[in-house]
């Protein structure tokens, strides 16, 4: 890495660090399985909306056991609030019948196992790993591909590079940090379509505004 890059990350690590101290995921979970079935519902929702549903759902269901004696239809009409509730009703029973089957009732705890649970991709899984068991591993959401390919940590249009990208530049011990500072930074400032540069920290080293002043 050189020094250029060096000196921009060290400031944006710094800049985050200050900003939101001990990140954490905004998914309410008691457990690795309440965390899956949580970040298989935030698929495109917030984790506010998934934070409401949740709520209630794991006071009635909280277990592989629970989940994997439901019908699809009938879990789809308690989760209706939620964008592709279908799909996600599938997905979770599935799940669960997979976990009671092949990993005696447990959330597998590696990357090849959990990605063999349906509507688990590459991002959910490393959701899981870091938050549910600790193991370091760097998802890449909507938010993270943005801001880093903006920032110019990442350079690349397929969500698997820019995780190997930033898994190359970032220290392993703070990838699960700079995981949940990016997702933070993309909602509060650096949004999607209307991203708030002027009163962003990180502006001066930013690709993206940079460019704009071209
Ligand atoms: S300067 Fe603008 S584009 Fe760059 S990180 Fe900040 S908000 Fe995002």
């Amino acid at each position: 890495m050189g020094n250029q890059m060096n000196d921009k990350l060290d400031y944006i690590i710094e800049n985050l660090a200050e900003k939101y101290p001990a990140p954490e995921t905004e998914l309410n979970h008691n457990s690795p399985f309440e965390l899956l079935v949580a970040t298989i519902l935030s698929a495109q929702t917030t984790d506010v909306q998934v934070n409401k549903v949740t709520r209630e759902l794991f006071e009635e269901f909280n277990s592989p056991d629970d989940f994997a004696k439901l019908n699809p239809n009938d879990l789809a009409d308690k989760i209706k609030s939620i964008g592709l509730y279908r799909n996600k009703s599938k997905f979770i029973v599935e799940s669960s019948r997979i976990i009671l089957a092949d990993f005696d009732g447990m959330v597998p705890r590696s990357f090849s196992d959990l990605l063999k649970l349906p509507g688990v991709g590459r991002k959910t899984a490393s959701v899981v790993l870091v938050g549910a068991f600790s193991t370091p591993a760097f998802p890449v959401d909507t938010h993270v591909f943005r801001v880093s390919n903006r920032l110019g940590l990442a350079n690349s249009d397929r969500v698997e590079e820019v995780e190997e990208q930033l898994k190359d530049l970032i220290p392993e011990e703070l990838w699960a940090d700079m995981h949940h500072w990016l997702i933070f930074h993309g909602r509060e400032v650096c949004k999607a379509r209307s991203p708030k540069c002027e009163i962003c920290q990180l502006k001066n080293y930013c690709n993206y505004y940079q460019k704009k002043g071209e």
